[in-house]
């Protein structure tokens, strides 16, 4: 059957089959092997500095740095053309995925192949890649991205810094500070936001060593400490005309589009850094003993173990769903045409939402492992010896920076919105089916022997109640509903959820009779426990907005639609949460 490659979004609007989606089980031989090697680097090389680079020794994280260009690592997103690997998104989140073990030392190569070298893979013109690519995708310079300033993080384009082009015109004239910038302790090239005449804001590539750039104080920060936070600031800095990065007052463009991609990356990197939280965890457990017994054979740690994995493997079916979507869409891109990079930015456009889905959803799940495996550490949890102290720190970022959790979150509805007004998606005439659904419940019997079928059916439902909550919210404020963050936020939590459970069926539907019957079936388990805290996210999320937008009868209709779309029978909860935990302690880590 021939794959359907579904449009961003659209999986709220229709049934999504497991052939249309990629599963981490669908690697190629190519892609495990890049896998193998980044995580031998990682644990061989990196790991055992893991400390020295805690305690801010940067020479070490440069090092590791020129290695990873030496193995190939920094060149993952960039064009052959220029000596790149030019690999696919799946790869790259693969790579990603590995090296997040390293914390800080992640951070800082997530800085530098992110938004350090994509803006000048994706507008760089011929003379300024020839110039800087190599050495950046070779690890002989490291590059660093700034957009934020004192006075604007989440508000970028409120930015204040200026630029002026010099008399003679061979300059502009940067000014101002740029603030939290990664990397900047050690980088050598700069992209930097400035508005020229205090207007057009603009992207410009800006050497170390360019005269004006002076960089602040080391940050002290409560986690990823290893990796350098510095302000930059532009004091009179001069800077080639030559070296404006894309268009003169387009720099927006630059500085969203690249963050689409840091969103995703980023989702692929929590999960790595979840699934090497929770090994330590589990073993921890196993040596951990109280009342004569291992800690791991009380209920209460198997449960966490459990809902760990769980959560781990919804969130690694939902990164790796969504770079089959980038891959495929990306693959229907012509490479030869003129406008390469402007297609496929608006094909990694598209998922704009389930980039931002990933951001959010899997940031929250390493929030959640950390913060059991220091529990599973007891007091030791919160000492800095041991490793949990370390992870509980080093996650909380990921849920400020690349977009906040919350405006990632308020994107999410508000994209659908605007994709729906344009007429892109059948939003509308969906919302006004589901209401449909809403007064005329069916009594169809569900045949429960097909794989999955009670989650299939939970999963028609949760979109039929999406719809039904969206479009009360829609009529409700009409053209205001942008302003109403806190029915925006219910809605986002509602449509990450419903993606979230579907990436996690749809892995173990289409794994079926692939994988080995007891990895099946603990896949199936996974499933169970996943989808049983997820609904009830979703139900919390749907009454929540049912009470911000309706009164009266529609909301006892509405409240009582929610009842019955989030229902789901989730017999032998128990014993999968048993089975989850008994093949996770015995594996000492992440079973999938
Ligand atoms: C360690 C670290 C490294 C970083 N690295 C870089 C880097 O390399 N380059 C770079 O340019 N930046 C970097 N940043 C900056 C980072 O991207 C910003 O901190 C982030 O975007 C948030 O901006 P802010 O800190 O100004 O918070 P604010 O924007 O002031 O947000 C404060 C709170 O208000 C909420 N909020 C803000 N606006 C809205 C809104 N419209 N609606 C609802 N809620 C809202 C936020 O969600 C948050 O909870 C880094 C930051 C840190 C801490």
């Amino acid at each position: 059957m021939e794959k359907k490659l579904l449009k961003g979004a659209e999986y709220l609007l229709t049934e999504v089959s497991k052939d249309d989606v990629f599963t981490p089980e669908d690697f190629s031989d190519e892609q495990k092997q890049i896998a193998e090697t980044t995580e031998e680097f990682v644990t061989n090389e990196v790991m055992p500095d893991i400390e020295a680079i805690d305690q801010q020794d940067f020479d070490k994280v440069v090092a590791h740095m020129k290695k990873s260009g030496e193995l190939g690592l920094l060149m993952i997103d960039a064009p052959e053309e220029y000596g790149g690997l030019e690999l696919d998104k799946a790869t790259s989140m693969l790579v990603a995925e590995k090296i997040a073990p390293s914390g800080s030392f992640s951070v800082a190569y997530a800085a530098h192949t992110g938004i350090g070298t994509l803006p000048l893979v994706y507008y760089g013109t011929k003379e300024q890649k020839d110039k800087y690519l190599e050495k950046i995708i070779t690890g002989e310079w490291i590059a660093a991205y700034c957009l934020t300033e004192p006075g604007s993080g989440s508000d970028a384009l409120g930015a204040k810094a200026t630029a002026t082009l010099s008399e003679d015109g061979k300059y502009y004239i940067l000014n101002g500070t740029k603030q939290f910038i990664t990397n900047a302790g050690f980088a050598d090239l700069f992209t930097v936001f400035a508005k020229i005449d205090k207007e057009h804001f603009t992207a410009f590539l800006v050497e170390r060593t360019f005269e004006g750039l002076e960089l602040g104080p080391e940050e002290k920060k409560m986690g990823i400490k290893g990796s350098s936070t510095r302000q930059v600031i532009l004091n009179n800095c001069k800077v080639p005309v030559e070296n404006v990065l894309g268009e003169v007052g387009k720099g927006h463009k630059i500085a969203f589009n690249v963050l689409n991609v840091g969103r995703f990356k980023l989702g692929a990197a929590v999960n790595g850094a979840a699934k090497y939280a929770l090994s330590e965890g589990i073993k921890y457990a196993n040596e951990r003993k109280q009342f004569n017994l291992p800690i791991s054979k009380f209920g209460a740690i198997k449960e966490k173990i459990a809902d760990m994995t769980a959560y781990v493997y919804a969130s690694e079916s939902l990164i790796y769903r969504l770079a089959g979507l980038l891959d495929d869409k990306l693959a229907t891109i012509d490479k030869n045409i003129d406008n390469y990079y402007e297609e496929y930015q608006k094909g990694i456009e598209e998922y704009a939402i389930e980039c931002s889905i990933s951001k959010v959803f899997c940031s929250d799940v390493l929030a959640k492992v950390v913060d059991e495996v220091v529990q599973i550490f007891g007091g030791y949890g919160f000492i800095q010896e041991y490793p949990a102290e370390r992870f509980y720190r080093d996650e909380r970022i990921n849920r400020i920076f690349e977009g906040t959790n919350e405006v990632n979150r308020l994107l999410i509805p508000g994209m659908m919105l605007r994709r729906a007004m344009k007429g892109e998606l059948p939003f509308q005439k969906e919302a006004m089916k589901a209401i449909e659904a809403l007064m005329t419940p069916s009594f169809d019997e569900i045949d429960t022997d097909a794989p999955f079928a009670v989650e299939k059916e939970l999963l028609k439902n949760l979109k039929t109640l999406y719809l039904v909550v969206s479009g009360a919210a829609a009529q409700k404020f009409m053209d205001k509903i942008v302003k109403e963050q806190e029915t925006l936020l219910a809605l986002a939590d509602i449509a990450i959820q419903i993606f979230a459970i579907e990436s996690a069926v749809l892995r173990a539907e289409k794994n079926l009779g692939k994988v080995t019957e007891k990895k099946a079936a603990l896949m199936a388990d996974a499933v169970k426990v996943f989808t049983f805290d997820a609904v009830e996210i979703i139900a919390k999320a749907a009454r929540k907005a049912a009470f911000f937008v309706e009164e009266g009868d529609n909301l006892m209709m509405i409240l009582s639609g929610i009842r019955r779309f989030t229902k789901y029978d989730a017999t032998g909860l128990l014993q999968a949460k048993r089975n989850l935990a008994a093949a996770a302690i015995e594996a000492e880590k992440y079973i999938f």
